[in-house]
């Protein structure tokens, strides 16, 4: 976790999946250009973020947290 500064994993899992892109920075300005409202940036098209991945622009290492963050909190929210 040393590289998400200012919260804890549990923050993460109080908050909704929606507000989690927001706590990625370098994802929210992206996101404005995703081509749906409300990208969770994992599958789908034309989603900037992972476009930012994939030139580099995002670190791989970033994204691979966000992603495992999300599963998490999908969990989560499945078994309660
Ligand atoms: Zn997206």
């Amino acid at each position: 976790m040393a590289d998400t500064p200012g919260f804890s994993q549990l923050d993460f899992l109080e908050l909704g999946v929606e507000q989690l892109s927001t706590c990625f920075r370098e994802f929210r300005e992206l996101a404005e250009g995703c081509k749906f409202r409300g990208c969770t940036h994992l599958h789908e098209p034309n989603c900037k973020v992972r476009q930012a991945v994939d030139d580099g622009t995002i670190a791989a290492g970033r994204y691979e947290h966000y992603v495992q963050f999300y599963e998490e909190m999908k969990d989560k929210k499945r078994r309660y």
